[in-house]
């Protein structure tokens, strides 16, 4: 894969990072040849999120090891989980709603593991999805292979919002728990906020809703005010890379896309099944 020299090189990074510090102040003593770029992470403004690993919310193991890979990702990709839009914004619908996603995911999908890197509940909670995604964010210099969007697996990050944004837009503090966690990805992996995108711009599906789509160009804007950069435009449209799914049946969309289902095809299960019937909305 070919990465743009233009904002992914190290010293690019290394020089970015350096003049956020003199804007915040926080690393007025290093040097730029002294700043490692897994440590510079926490110059930017933005809160580092509180993400819950896949041990704390009890996360099963995986079928078998996740594979990581040797290249950071090329870009984020913002999805909706299609489920309801709960008012339970409490840590434990959160807890509820990864193990359900994991337990959908392999129990129905028959993938490894869970699908996407991260998660974002209605209630602002951040929890990492497939397992070492967490712990390779914070290395800053690999990713794991996931399975949330088709041609995309081994070149972004996935996050999935809590709920259906086809004509309902997030709750306020569920989007700057995204923009949040989003402005922390590109701060580790040196990524410009302009490569944030929308599952449909890959695959073919309503993710992330009408709503949450149309919202992602001002999210980009956020996250460049976080990251303490002004925001690029994409150098260009992404192409998707030929790569091979083996998590998937080629013929089948193997992201759970409940409003896609919804419009025909019928699904084995879906993700509301695996819910608790005390967390259902
Ligand atoms: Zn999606």
């Amino acid at each position: 894969m070919t990465l743009p020299a233009s904002h992914r090189s190290p010293a690019t990074a290394i020089s970015r990072y350096t003049r956020r510090s003199v804007l915040t102040g926080a690393f007025a003593l290093a040097t730029a040849a002294a700043l490692p770029v897994a440590a510079a992470g926490r110059a930017y403004a933005a809160a580092v999120p509180d993400i819950i690993g896949c041990a704390a919310w009890g996360a099963r193991a995986a079928s078998e090891p996740v594979v990581v890979l040797a290249n950071r990702p090329e870009r984020i990709i913002v999805h909706h989980t299609a489920t309801a839009n709960v008012t339970d914004y409490s840590r434990q619908r959160a807890v509820a709603l990864a193990r359900a996603i994991q337990t959908y995911h392999m129990d129905a999908q028959g993938w490894i593991d869970t699908g996407q890197h991260f998660t974002v509940s209605r209630g602002a909670f951040v929890l990492e999805g497939r397992h070492n995604s967490l712990a390779e964010l914070n290395s800053g210099r690999r990713q794991v292979r996931a399975a949330h969007c088709v041609g995309q697996n081994t070149v972004s990050i996935g996050i999935e919002n809590e709920g259906t944004y086809t004509s309902e837009a997030p709750p306020a503090a569920q989007y700057a728990a995204l923009a949040d966690l989003c402005a922390h990805i590109c701060d580790r992996y040196g990524l410009p906020a302009s490569e944030i995108y929308g599952h449909r711009d890959f695959n073919s599906t309503a993710c992330p809703g009408d709503r949450l789509y149309a919202l992602l160009p001002s999210l980009r804007r956020d996250v460049a005010i976080r990251l303490g950069v002004p925001l690029s435009e994409p150098e260009a449209e992404p192409e998707a890379e030929p790569e091979s799914e083996p998590e998937a049946d080629p013929g089948e969309d193997p992201v759970w896309d409940l409003v896609r289902q919804a419009t025909g095809r019928p699904p084995a299960a879906t993700l509301n099944e695996y819910l608790p019937a005390g967390l259902l909305p």
